[in-house]
């Protein structure tokens, strides 16, 4: 297995991993599929078929010993930790290149070939969002990481490679760009409004209600102001906290039944229902402790991305989130 690159733009500065084994992971969404992995005897993520993966990392065991969730460095890593964060950058002054260094792994949320997190119950998606933090506390104490972006890929038109649920988790030493972004407007509003920008925005969608999706315990979902795609949805906590990792026991089943609201609602809009949901946290350490908020952002795969969204980062919305908050309020629970 080769090592990937770590490509940035000169001129925007963009990074881009170049990946060239991930070409060869399964697809069981094309028809040419010689092994259509939708079967699920020839699925590598169900129960007992272990050894068609690599070894796990970590294992959740039931009170009858077996796994309830598993997590595994992904087999076709888009990332690996070799060598170190600070490896050389070769290459010319604007035709620079590093090897990809980060860690790359999958999170298989069931031993049961199910496809969305609606199939679990509330105890079984609970454990999942705590694994999330503990995977993202293991990183957070390796001194070389400065960052991890936890995200799942539901269906076809958001990019799933495999069906049967599972999220992946992507460990870098720097600040992926749309943190980065972030991480800055938070600051500069927290310097200058002395608060945190998530908090009074969160506090504007309550007061208004009219993109509220849900509510359960502290947590809050609804449509984006400014959303990229029809139904686009964030869900955050309603209590301040930065790092997904300060999660407590007792907060994961309101969010387990919040997101499983969410989506259920979402599965009566848009069937397939295809979505990215994406985890974004504040960097590892201290740092925007009081500017930055965690939060999901749940993507509903809607419209194919054209010219304009790629070419000038544009995008265009055909449902108000308005109407879509309005539409998933009425799909009930
Ligand atoms: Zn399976
Ligand atoms: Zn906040
Ligand atoms: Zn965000």
């Amino acid at each position: 297995m080769s090592i990937s690159e770590l490509r940035t733009d000169p001129i925007s500065g963009r990074k881009v991993l170049i990946a060239e084994d991930r070409a060869g992971r399964p697809n069981d969404f094309e028809s040419t599929a010689a092994v259509p992995t939708s079967d699920p005897s020839f699925c590598p993520f169900c129960v007992g078929h272990e050894r068609d993966t690599p070894e796990a990392l970590l294992e959740l065991l039931d009170k009858h010993g077996n796994w309830q969730v598993r997590v595994i460095p992904n087999k076709y890593p888009a990332v690996l930790k070799v060598g170190t964060e600070r490896s050389e950058t070769t290459g010319t002054q604007l035709l620079s290149t590093q090897p990809a260094y980060g860690a790359h792994e999958v999170i298989v949320e069931s031993p049961r070939h199910i496809q969305d997190l609606t199939e679990l119950s509330i105890a079984e998606l609970s454990t999942v969002l705590l694994v999330y933090r503990d995977r993202l506390r293991h990183w957070s104490r390796d001194p070389s990481m400065r960052h991890a972006t936890l995200f799942k890929n539901v269906g076809h038109k958001a990019g799933a490679s495999l069906q049967h649920l599972h999220s992946q988790l992507v460990a870098l030493p720097f600040v992926p760009e749309a943190i980065s972004n972030e991480l800055q407007a938070a600051k500069n509003f927290h310097d200058q409004e002395g608060a945190c920008i998530f908090c009074k925005l969160l506090q504007e969608e309550i007061n208004l209600r009219e993109r509220l999706v849900g509510e359960e315990g502290d947590f809050i979902a609804f449509c984006a102001y400014a959303g990229r795609q029809a139904f686009e949805t964030w869900i955050l906590p309603t209590r301040h906290a930065s790092h997904y990792e300060q999660l407590a026991d007792d907060q994961a089943r309101p969010l387990a039944r919040l997101l499983q609201q969410v989506v259920r609602r979402l599965q009566t809009q848009l069937k397939p229902l295809s979505y990215n949901l994406v985890l974004h946290s504040a960097p590892f350490g201290e740092q925007a402790s009081d500017s930055y908020h965690w939060h999901f952002e749940l993507i509903p795969r809607t419209a194919q991305l054209a010219g304009l969204e790629w070419g000038a980062g544009v995008y265009i919305n055909s449902l108000s989130p308005e109407r879509a908050a309005k539409l998933l309020r009425e799909a009930g629970s």
